[in-house]
């Protein structure tokens, strides 16, 4: 029998038996369940540079969280420790500058806040409680992509906690090939404390939902994918396939415009007068309102199994596909969505950032959502053989925030043509991978530093 050791680690620490210990190890997916040594609260980068130092003198695994919400469960360990970033909430807007702050514990919602009572935001996500700190490390798209790019294009700024426990500044001057490294290729480098965003002027925008009767779905997706390919980047769009509550497959479509309402309203008319949807709920909103509009959807609790890859081309196919597998989906609250990566995001070019997926095309993601785990083996058996039916359609890519536990294979397609470069990078910054729950990119042998100014070098502005 193995026991447990006792060690005194330093700080802020909830152990096994601890109020507080089991919410605090505690992650999004309920498919986790793991137990860590200790959960080391961390307030500042001193509490992270001490969590990292102990867990490298003992020779232990580390985790780090930020929002929780990342499928995988890699925020946890067992046995290890948790370095849980929560208390870290702080945010500065500068309003003149148009920059954000942000400690790396917050949560969409916490920052869009804060952005917004100034009329200004950075692109996010699409749902209030999701971590910013693994969202904008693995590339992070929302409402705002089409117009302003991924939340990783917008990083401009950050502090970070090396495995040997220094506290860099990084930015376009300072430690440049760490930013490029930062935004898109996860949490491999080093723990970031605190992220500094550039803002933009957002809102209100024009924004809900669109519903259709199921027998014309596979026009409304054909129409659809021809309408965007032209339509400005201040649309972005997302396709969802799902059962309604009596059990039937439906197929909406969840518009945001964020320029002027005036023009949206013009642009978006073809739109909402095709495929006889019900009397839509389009209408002019706060940004935030947007952004928590989704929450009701993702109760906590609940098991997720995700498979993900990108979709450029809606062949007929393809829709044949997707219309077949959502007839398949198991009773429940499971979906299959087409988020629209597109206009500002998709025009970054493929080395400018660590994240690599820049063309016009759609995030496709078979999202499993249950509550019982009776229910597990039928569901992940769902998706699973619907992402193969798939696979044929897909790209051999896949965004790195989607990705489940799913082989050495799964994570290079995430990196993609990055993955070299990404190699390099962890050499020089975490040659002993210490950093190694998460989507791990492996060191490379004899990497050198890329020493390049990531701003200069990327044309992302
Ligand atoms: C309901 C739901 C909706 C979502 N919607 C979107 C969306 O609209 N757009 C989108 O792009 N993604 C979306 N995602 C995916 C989301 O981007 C990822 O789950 C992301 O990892 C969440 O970040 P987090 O901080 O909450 O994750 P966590 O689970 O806390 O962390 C995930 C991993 O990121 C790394 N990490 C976290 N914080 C740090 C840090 N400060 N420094 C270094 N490494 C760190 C660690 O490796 C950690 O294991 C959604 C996920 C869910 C569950």
């Amino acid at each position: 029998m193995t026991t447990q050791p006792t060690l005194d680690v330093p700080g802020d620490v909830l152990r096994p038996g601890d109020a507080g210990y089991d919410s605090a190890r505690a992650v999004f997916n309920a498919m986790i369940d793991r137990r860590p040594l200790a959960v080391v609260r961390c307030h500042d980068a001193a509490d992270v540079a001490r969590g990292i130092a102990f867990a490298r003198d003992h020779d232990l695994v580390l985790s780090v969280r930020g929002g929780g919400h990342n499928v995988a469960g890699s925020a946890v360990c067992d046995g290890g420790i948790m370095l849980d970033l929560s208390p870290m909430r702080g945010v500065r807007v500068d309003p003149e500058r148009r920059r954000a702050q942000a400690g790396a514990g917050m949560l969409l919602g916490d920052l869009d806040r804060a952005t917004q009572r100034h009329g200004l935001a950075t692109p996010l996500g699409v749902m209030s409680r999701t971590g910013i700190a693994g969202l904008t490390l693995g590339g992070g798209l929302g409402w705002l992509n089409g117009r302003y790019g991924l939340a990783c294009d917008n990083l401009v700024a950050a502090e970070v906690v090396t495995a040997d426990g220094e506290v860099l500044r990084v930015g376009p001057q300072e430690h440049a090939d760490l930013l490029w490294g930062l935004r898109g290729g996860g949490g491999n480098f080093g723990v970031v404390t605190s992220f500094g965003y550039r803002l933009h002027p957002v809102g209100p925008v024009l924004a809900g939902g669109l519903a259709y009767p199921w027998e014309t779905a596979g026009d409304v997706l054909r129409f659809h994918d021809e309408f965007m390919a032209a339509a400005p980047d201040e649309l972005s769009t997302a396709v969802s396939l799902a059962l309604d509550p009596s059990g039937a497959p439906m197929l909406s479509l969840a518009v945001c415009w964020c320029g002027s309402p005036d023009a949206g309203e013009r642009v978006l008319r073809p739109l909402r007068a095709f495929g006889r949807p019900a009397p839509d709920a389009i209408t002019v909103m706060p940004y935030v309102a947007l952004q928590s509009a989704p929450d009701a959807g993702f109760p906590l609790g609940m098991q997720h199994y995700w498979k993900s890859g990108y979709l450029r081309h809606l062949t007929d196919g393809a829709i044949g596909t997707l219309l077949e597998i959502a007839t398949a989906m198991p009773p429940g609250v499971s979906g299959i969505g087409l988020q629209a990566l597109r206009g500002a995001a998709a025009r970054v070019p493929v080395d400018a950032t660590a994240f690599p997926h820049r063309a016009d095309q759609y995030d496709f993601l078979i999202l499993a959502q249950w509550a019982d785990p009776e229910e597990s083996a039928r569901t992940i058996a769902w998706a699973r053989e619907s992402f193969a039916a798939m696979a044929p359609h897909l790209e051999d890519a896949v965004y790195v925030n989607n990705l489940g536990v799913e082989g050495s294979d799964r994570v290079r397609s995430a990196y993609g043509p990055n993955r070299g470069r990404l190699a390099e990078l962890k050499q020089a910054y975490d040659p002993a991978n210490v950093f190694r729950l998460n989507q791990n990119i492996t060191p490379a042998a004899n990497g050198t530093r890329v020493g390049r100014s990531a701003e200069a070098a990327s044309g992302v502005r």
